[in-house]
């Protein structure tokens, strides 16, 4: 078990690649504070995930410490093709031309592997190739196989780089033929999440939910990544049919202005908080230490100010999947989290939740009091019980200064709840009176370090026992 000291309530995920090349590596990412690892799909090999997974799991069972993982789906990432010699040079005001044909391209000519572009663009439209180091503005289309593009700026162009089209309406659908390959191969490991990547409105995401479902008996739970402009135009519809949100800040940075970034991340972490789901916030956070030993102070602010924003998890990528330092990188942003998280500036979203009269009204009242009576009591843990995982994702929103215990008999719900701030599961399956049940888990949580002798606690419970019913009750306890 991961020394409680040390467990933190931001959660962090790290991405997968050959930097996280063992066991020994693994180990001691998650000790140091790894929470949830992602397999980005868009680089995965099927053999080596199929390992890291095994490994995961393993150490998961022999630390008895619970570690989600995430499929990231690539989604229709556009690319260029192969260029005809490395490196063209262009400077501004030059032509170059885009077809849906791989071969007989001509000078100043590359293949683009989004066959309707032709049919979907429109002329004055900007595309954007290399995380936007080169631009251009669409002169012609020829409907057909052909559009033509006028550099807005110098550059150097290199062979399969992403294309980005911030204004063009893109009618590839969000899940592509790999896409469904990669989220078989998810279930067949049993991942515990799923993140779809350019997500562009509600349907992609139920989509997405009924591919699950009709080749899985349960769901997954799916994360909505928000990276494109049209995502933004319906954010709500989209968070209401989502399990959680990404703020994807590499493709959303290229795909809209990214000095509007920040306060589309603030807007959309408030958002997430609103509706009680889980936000993410990923990409470049410690991009300096994929080389550098230590973190620039600005990605030290970055992290910190993700914190204060209110994610549950932060991410890294080429960090730990590529980078020279994926350990040091971990207690780096462990430490920046530590010392951020329990200042009183984010102790509660400055929101009136809004509480629905509907059958969920008496468990939500007990989980926001509960949430609230941490501050006056300065309890050190919520212990709940939860057979959903709803009641965890309800107090965890209100972000207590209080570890979020949730004791479960649903073994899917132990990885899962690994990415939400605050929380921590244990595998409880008796059956027992409510007395009895909260003498357990209070002792349990003792014996694990969470809590000790003389703190306070708050029990939620369900009663009468045994009837799966929905959370109902209220207790403080003092621990002995
Ligand atoms: C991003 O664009 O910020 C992101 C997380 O997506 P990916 O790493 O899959 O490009």
């Amino acid at each position: 078990m991961v020394n409680p000291k040390f467990l933190k309530k931001t959660k962090i995920i790290a991405t997968l690649g050959p930097a996280i090349s063992s066991e020994e590596i693994i180990k001691e990412l998650i000790l140091e504070g790894v929470n949830v690892f992602r397999v980005n799909f868009s680089h995965a090999d099927y053999e080596d995930v199929a390992e890291k997974v095994k490994i995961i799991r393993k150490l998961s069972r022999e630390l008895k410490y619970h570690i989600s993982i995430l499929g990231d789906l690539q989604g229709p990432k556009l690319r260029i093709g192969k260029v005809k010699e490395e490196g063209i040079t262009l400077k501004t005001g030059d032509l170059l031309s885009f077809s849906n044909k791989k071969n007989n391209l001509s000078e100043n000519e590359v293949f683009m592997t989004y066959k309707n572009f032709p049919k979907d663009v429109n002329e004055g439209e900007t595309i954007l190739i290399d995380d936007g180091k080169l631009s251009f503005r669409v002169t012609s289309t020829n409907n057909i196989d052909k559009v033509t593009a006028t550099a807005l700026v110098d550059g150097i162009l290199f062979s399969k780089k992403g294309v980005n089209l911030p204004n063009t309406v893109v009618s590839l659908p969000a899940l592509t033929k790999k896409d469904k390959e990669d989220v078989l191969y998810s279930i067949q490991l049993d991942l515990d999440w799923i993140a779809l990547s350019f997500v562009r409105n509600a349907k992609d995401v139920l989509d997405l939910k009924k591919f699950i479902l009709k080749h899985n008996q349960t769901a997954i739970p799916i994360i909505a990544k928000i990276e494109k402009p049209e995502a933004l135009l319906c954010i709500d519809e989209i968070i209401a049919n989502s399990d959680g949100i990404m703020v994807a800040r590499g493709d959303l940075g290229v795909e809209i202005p990214m000095e509007e970034v920040p306060m589309v991340q603030k807007k959309l972490v408030k958002k997430a908080k609103m509706a009680k789901i889980p936000v993410i916030i990923a990409t470049q956070m410690m991009e300096s230490m994929i080389q550098n030993p230590v973190p620039t102070r600005a990605e030290v602010n970055d992290v910190a100010n993700s914190v204060v924003d209110g994610a549950d998890a932060v991410m890294l990528s080429g960090e730990t999947s590529v980078g020279k330092h994926p350990i040091e990188v971990i207690k780096a942003m462990k430490r920046i989290i530590l010392n951020i998280e329990d200042d009183p500036h984010i102790l509660m979203p400055p929101h009136t939740p809004e509480l629905k009269k509907d059958d969920r009204y008496i468990t939500d009242m007990i989980c926001l009091n509960a949430a609230q009576m941490v501050d006056s009591t300065k309890a050190s843990a919520i212990i709940t019980l939860s057979h959903s995982g709803y009641t965890a994702y309800q107090i965890s929103s209100y972000r207590p200064l209080a570890h979020i215990l949730v004791f479960t008999s649903n073994k899917k719900i132990l990885n899962q709840l690994s990415l939400v701030w605050g929380v921590y599961t244990f595998l409880y399956e008796e059956k027992k009176s409510t007395d009895n049940t909260i003498l357990d888990v209070n002792k349990m949580a003792k014996s694990k370090g969470f809590i000790k002798k003389n703190d306070y606690v708050i029990n939620l419970n369900a009663m009468p026992v045994g009837e799966d019913g929905k959370t109902n009750t209220l207790r403080i306890s003092l621990v002995d």
